[in-house]
């Protein structure tokens, strides 16, 4: 399988380019080629498959250049440091089925390819004899997701920025306590806005760009969302037989478009009989809801919520599926991203409207409903929800019409133990293992809001 660019400048990669350079040079995002659609038999044959085997056979569609027996040491690589031996087990709660994504170490969903891509890189750099320094910013998950993603793994070093003080404790507690020599923790004093700042004008620095060998593994980056193509195929499988029914709908708490786009890629694959649609659930941060309900993909400012890994207004990977809605046409799309960068807003017409809602169902969840979500599921079922799985099982259940629901638990609620246990009126007992962090050695380095001071520790602990 080869690979291009979105806006039609770029193409003719191959797997292994693709998730080294993350982004296309045209500015546009790197897409595969084709999307294989699978036949029946094709489908059938991967149902009994567990979840490594499945992943290394879906992976096989779409990686070319790496030779079998490494890829599938990969994966298994991957998830042999998931909590539960199914990796992704699907739980049926009242009449809903909840797609638990959060029994990777860092106890969120961005592990299940963070897990991949760190094994991944050290695979390919090793390869080409190359070294890379990753450099971030995070407001929390994502942070400790790539920290845990790559510690440990030989020629890559991981530099991530965080706002000093102003992450949630047990976020500060997973990412610090990670003592590896290639995990520097930097905690900036100022906001996560002043840590993203810093982040994009080190690698608008196109010479400190180099001489720091610099790259991201942001949520762009294709090799983030292949892997979570695998749980769509793997949850289909098990309610489907569940309910003797073809047809299911899958309801996804939404941020930057990249776990929703995973699931609009597994739904050409198996076919609109069988993912007949996808429900795009928003908190307030509502503009993905407004471009499905009505068109209007306009920013707004970004308002925090109790969901905060979904308070995002531009989501990055949105321009995919803008890509394929106008049939893979990159003019179309350079077009559209140059108005979207000049207006900060996209239209669409009626008649395009209703194409969108042919693969999408959207609604924004306000946070009184998502609290009471929480609170509902708890008192009906003993089942505790993380705020952003609510926002997606709320959104979810306003779109029954029959069909089996899936509804993607994106985050466990340990990691937002405030919110969670302000739902349900109760104090709530953190797990074991988030417990045992408290009382491991920590290491972060603490850094003034100056880019210069971010460059100079880069350069002196950068791997060159
Ligand atoms: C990142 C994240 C999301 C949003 O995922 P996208 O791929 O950005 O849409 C939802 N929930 C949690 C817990 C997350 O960490």
């Amino acid at each position: 399988m080869k690979y291009r660019s979105t806006r039609g400048k770029v193409e003719g990669l191959s797997f292994s380019e693709t998730v080294l350079e993350g982004m296309a040079e045209d500015g546009g995002l790197i897409v595969p080629e084709e999307i294989p659609v699978l036949s029946e038999k094709e489908i059938e044959e991967l149902r009994p498959l567990s979840y490594q085997e499945l992943a290394f056979k879906l992976f096989t569609y779409f990686v070319d250049d790496i030779p079998k027996d490494n890829l599938k040491a990969l994966v298994y690589a991957s998830y042999q440091t998931f909590r539960a031996k199914e990796v992704t087990p699907v739980v049926k709660v009242g009449d809903v089925y909840i797609l638990e994504l959060f029994h990777g170490p860092t106890l969120a969903f961005k592990d299940i390819a963070l897990q991949f891509l760190g094994n991944l890189l050290e695979y390919l750099l090793e390869k080409r004899g190359l070294k890379v320094n990753i450099l971030g910013a995070t407001s929390g998950d994502t942070g400790s997701a790539a920290i845990y993603g790559v510690k440990g793994k030989k020629n890559i070093a991981l530099f991530m920025l965080h706002p000093h003080k102003r992450v949630s404790f047990i976020q500060e507690l997973m990412m610090t306590t990670v003592l590896d020599e290639n995990i520097h923790n930097l905690a900036i004093q100022g906001t996560f806005d002043d840590c993203q700042a810093i982040v994009k004008s080190i690698f608008m620095d196109l010479p400190s760009k180099k001489k720091f060998r610099l790259t991201a593994v942001n949520s762009i980056n294709w090799a983030r969302l292949l892997p979570q193509i695998i749980y769509y195929f793997y949850a289909y499988f098990r309610v489907s037989e569940l309910e003797k029914k073809k047809s299911l709908r899958f309801s996804v708490p939404t941020g930057n478009f990249g776990d929703i786009f995973a699931g609009y890629v597994a739904r050409r694959m198996l076919g609109k009989e069988r993912i007949e649609r996808l429900i795009l659930a928003t908190n307030e941060n509502d503009i993905l809801a407004r471009f499905v309900n009505a068109g209007d993909y306009s920013v707004r400012n970004v308002k925090p919520t109790i969901s905060p890994s979904m308070d995002i207004q531009v989501a990055s990977n949105f321009e995919r599926y803008l890509y394929y809605f106008y049939n893979e046409n990159g003019e179309k799309v350079r077009n559209l991203m140059q108005t979207f960068a000049k207006e900060k807003a996209l239209r669409f017409s009626e008649e395009e409207i209703k194409r969108v809602q042919e693969d999408f169902l959207a609604r924004s969840v306000s946070e009184e409903e998502t609290l009471q979500c929480i609170a509902e599921f708890y008192r009906r079922y003993g089942y505790v929800l993380d705020p952003h799985t609510a926002v997606g099982v709320k959104a979810g259940l306003s779109f029954r019409d029959g069909y089996p629901l899936v509804c993607l638990a994106t985050a466990h609620p340990a990691k937002f133990p405030e919110t969670v246990s302000k739902a349900i009126g109760q104090s709530f007992k953190l797990p074991e293992e988030v417990e045992r962090l408290k009382y491991l050695p920590h290491r972060v380095e603490v850094l003034p809001n100056d880019v210069e001071a971010v460059k100079a520790y880069l350069a002196r602990w950068a791997i060159l």
